[in-house]
């Protein structure tokens, strides 16, 4: 399924596979990698190939987040410097790989990222924000000037990221949270289910009470 939200293009696969959005020649996040067919099609019908594409940026290092990164042949990939070693590693444990009955292969990382750092997208200016809990090196991406907030798995349009998982820790990202409830937000694209596309700021609060 293809949905737009401005000039950026969410592609939703599966129940499993992240979701995979596309700014321009930039991707965020790949799904699993077991859909290939389907993402290829998609991409076809976009007028685009997997050549296409410059950078990967993963917002952490689960497999259904970076398990498609090799699908974009000519792409850079960029993750938090805490979450590279998972992918350099080819770590099966802390991407979670085992869960989705997925193997991966250790692969290169181009960009190692820190907080604060900038990727150009398109017309989007992305921050990384750092927001450890869901795994030790998950971001956010913040365009500042739009009010757009990648969230990965941080946060969703119904609640907060799961911490029993590889890599989770409950109090980091009550911190990250806290980090993210102060900005301004107006479209928030979550790493699974429907992206907020108007006043997020409000549905964030609103999450956040919620699970206080
Ligand atoms: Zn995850």
């Amino acid at each position: 399924m293809i949905k737009r939200i401005d000039d950026i293009v969410l592609i939703q696969l599966s129940g499993i596979d992240s979701n995979i959005y596309l700014i321009d020649d930039v991707v965020i996040d790949s799904g699993t990698g077991f859909n290939f067919t389907r993402l290829h099609s998609i991409l076809k019908v976009l007028k685009k190939g997997f050549e296409d594409f410059r950078l990967v940026v993963n917002t952490h290092g689960h497999f259904d987040h970076i398990g498609g990164n090799g699908y974009f042949l000519k792409a850079k990939t960029a993750i938090h410097k805490n979450d590279a070693p998972i992918i350099e590693n080819g770590d099966n444990k802390l991407s979670w790989a085992d869960y989705f009955d997925g193997k991966l292969k250790p692969r290169k990382v181009d960009m190692k990222l820190e907080d604060g750092d900038v990727i150009k997208a398109g017309n989007l200016t992305l921050k990384v924000i750092h927001t450890p809990g869901h795994t030790e090196g998950s971001i956010c991406l913040y365009d500042e000037k739009r009010q757009i907030l990648f969230t990965g798995d941080t946060i969703f349009s119904d609640g907060v990221g799961r911490t029993d998982v590889p890599g989770g820790n409950e109090e980091k990202i009550t911190e990250s949270l806290a980090k993210i409830a102060n900005l301004k937000v107006q479209k928030m694209l979550p790493g699974h289910g429907n992206p907020v596309v108007k006043d997020a700021s409000k549905v964030i609060q609103d999450i956040l009470s919620a699970s206080e």
